[in-house]
């Protein structure tokens, strides 16, 4: 199976990226001419109204959606180039999403929903792996619940713990405290920071001033451009 190395010193590189769709009242450019560099080991927030195309870009970093025009390289790798089953196979591997709406299975208790995301979902290491991430955010009394018997901020950690697993390079968070209380919140983003401080590479999109200042730089999208950056078109 192949498996892609992570080893450039630009982690994420949007260039001249576009991601448009087409609708019933015509056609949206949910980014639209993106050019970004992120720097293995960076922590960068990003910000902008809804539908400036920030869940766009996060989706495009991750692999989880392909560009209309423009390249997209994560670690070296143009993931805007691999077919799908590679991409993902990237993805396991390099990359820990956490959304706001955490994205659980109802049908599996916590433990199972933090070892579904190992490659090797029935090897013993990764029971024992999500075992201690699951205690390590205060939950593992709770291994054998189902998410509804939690707390929003319940589901939010063993989605953080999901998110760490394989000991991903870059973690991509969309909103991940917007629907958090402060001290839930707090957990999560103390979490963030230390996979920063351990040489992750953040990409974090929130809402809360709190959350942006733990990062370095913020960047600000507007109508799928990146603001103070030259929009470069392709198209
Ligand atoms: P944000 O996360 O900043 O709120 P998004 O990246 O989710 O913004 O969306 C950017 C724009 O693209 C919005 O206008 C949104 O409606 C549109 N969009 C996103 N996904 C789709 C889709 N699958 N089909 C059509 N339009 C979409
Ligand atoms: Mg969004």
């Amino acid at each position: 199976m192949a498996s892609y190395t992570v080893n450039s010193s630009i982690m994420i590189d949007f260039a001249g990226v576009h991601k448009h769709y087409t609708t019933a009242h015509g056609e949206v450019r949910a980014l639209d001419g993106v050019s970004l560099a992120i720097e293995a080991g960076e922590y960068v927030a990003v910000q902008g109204h809804s539908g400036s195309g920030k869940s766009t870009l996060l989706a495009l970093a991750g692999g989880l959606a392909l560009p209309t025009t423009g390249k997209v390289m994560v670690g070296g790798e143009e993931i805007s180039a691999m077919a799908s089953a590679a991409r993902a196979r990237f993805r396991a591997q390099h990359v820990g999403f956490v959304f706001q709406m955490f994205h659980l299975l109802p049908y599996l208790n916590i433990v199972d929903n933090v070892r579904i995301a190992s490659r090797d979902p029935h090897a013993p290491q990764s029971l024992a792996n999500a075992e201690a991430l699951l205690d390590r955010f205060g939950l593992h009394d709770r291994r054998t619940h189902r998410p509804s018997q939690l707390s929003a901020g319940e589901r939010q950690r063993v989605a953080m713990a999901r998110a760490l697993l394989n000991g991903p390079k870059l973690l991509l968070a969309d909103e991940p405290t917007g629907n958090l209380d402060p001290e839930n919140a707090r957990v999560v983003l103390d979490a963030i920071d230390a996979f920063h401080t351990e040489g992750g590479t953040v990409l974090l999109v929130t809402h809360h001033a709190e959350a942006a200042e733990r990062a370095a730089r913020i960047v600000s999208l507007r109508s799928g451009q990146v603001l103070g950056s030259p929009a470069v078109s392709t198209t």
